[in-house]
């Protein structure tokens, strides 16, 4: 098209595309939301993936906690393969009996009473708030408040950024939605002093362990001091597992590490294995407030995802992977602490299952780009979090490769 252009509307376009490329890398006919890393990868398997240049690379991200069970399981291929060949999508507006069966094996393995799908962790998050909304309402409160914690992270929609504790998620958003109060996490005391303080909570949200926040592992009991909080003033306690849900810290959910129940509960990340999914399931009074026409999701619990979904709790069953889970990572988090055992700039090595966070005395995320020349993926959050989320099914052989290569590198940092 430039071609035909006289130079000088040439030159003009140009100058204002190369201006603007500078500050918004807007070389590709993509919305600059992503600070993307320049590799490209073509093909993975396992803890595996290859690049554009067939480079190999021992993947200890997971998209983001996504891949449980590495990339292109068997199990989740043929299960999306055949559904696909069968049916993708028909409407809530019929029956799904493939949601049914999920619903089903969530509700069994969870204790939940039922669930709503939708297609990504923030709308999970979305049906959360909306059910204790209904409940501030059904309670005669006007303008109920959910409670909140600071760090927390709960998604990108106006709702979720709102409950989400990172000004930096928020800035250039306002006006906020209203109706959260913030406390500091993993601080009963606070969330007690909320209480005395305020007629207007019916419920609190919160992460089991908090995953953008830098792998933020609470004190043992602090759920079950939640749970009681929650039981004595009558409000939902709400937690957010999209991270930490099915088997990632070595228990199907998190909450099941301190024998609590939630009363409601969202998943998304690693349910689908990469086939978006999402689901918020909810338990006793809170299962019951969502009526037809309240809440709704196109393409929600669709039979692909449906399928998708149920192939990866097979699998994770079948091959043990949540025990496998806890005893891996228990493994990655030892050999950390005797690779950097005396390293002056480590400030803490903690995590749960395979959720690890390994928190320096400086910014790091440098050592992400120094990883991918090493063939590693890993991810920087909070500044100065290493954090490692690898796939449920890495074996020991790759997790003592990781353990080697990222000491290493961290060492020499
Ligand atoms: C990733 C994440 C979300 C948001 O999920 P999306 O699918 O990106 O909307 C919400 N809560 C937690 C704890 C997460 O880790």
């Amino acid at each position: 098209m430039c071609e035909r252009q006289p130079g000088f509307v040439r030159a003009l376009l140009f100058f204002n595309v190369s201006e603007l490329g500078k500050r918004y890398r807007m070389e590709k006919p993509l919305m600059p939301s992503y600070r993307r890393l320049s590799v490209a990868f073509v093909r993975g398997q396992g803890a595996w993936l290859w690049d554009d240049q067939e480079r190999r690379y021992l993947d200890a991200v997971s998209g983001i906690a996504v891949c449980g069970l590495g990339h292109a399981h068997p199990a989740v291929a043929q299960a999306v393969a055949e559904q696909s060949a069968a049916l993708v999508h028909t409407s809530n507006l019929y029956r799904v009996p493939l949601q049914e069966s999920l619903a089903a094996r969530l509700t069994q393995l969870s204790g939940m009473d039922n669930a709503f799908f939708c297609n990504s962790g923030a709308e999970a998050n979305e049906a959360a708030i909306k059910i204790a909304r209904l409940l501030g309402h059904e309670r005669g409160i006007d303008l109920p408040a959910i409670v909140v914690m600071e760090g927390a992270f709960h998604g990108r929609t106006l709702a979720t950024l709102s409950a989400t504790g990172n000004r930096n998620v928020q800035r250039g958003f306002e006006p906020l939605v209203q109706g959260f109060v913030r406390v500091p996490y993993d601080d009963p005391e606070a969330l007690g002093q909320a209480a005395s303080q305020r007629r207007d909570i019916v419920a609190v949200l919160l992460e089991p362990l908090q995953g953008e926040a830098g792998v933020v592992v609470p004190a043992p009991g602090y759920l079950a001091e939640v749970r009681s909080i929650c039981d004595r003033h009558g409000w939902l306690m709400m937690l957010d597992e999209v991270q930490t849900g099915l088997g990632r810290t070595g228990a199907w959910f998190a909450y099941q590490h301190e024998g609590i129940y939630p009363d409601v509960l969202t998943l998304a990340k690693s349910l689908g294995n990469g086939v978006p999914i999402g689901a918020c399931l909810a338990r006793g009074q809170a299962a019951e407030l969502i009526q037809p026409g309240m809440h709704a999701a196109t393409f929600g619990g669709n039979p692909l995802a449906c399928q998708a979904a149920l192939a990866v709790i097979a699998t994770l069953e079948q091959a043990g992977l949540v025990n496998r889970a806890a005893q891996l990572g228990s493994r990655i988090l030892n050999g950390l602490r005797d690779a950097l055992h005396g390293c002056g700039h480590i400030k803490d090595i903690r995590g749960k299952g395979l959720m690890i966070g390994i928190e320096l005395t400086r910014p790091c995320g440098e050592l992400v780009d120094r990883a991918l020349n090493e063939a590693l993926l890993i991810n920087v959050t909070a500044d100065t979090v290493v954090r490692l989320l690898p796939p449920l099914v890495m074996s020991d052989a790759e997790a003592a490769e990781l353990v080697h290569k990222l000491g290493a590198l961290i060492k020499g940092f």
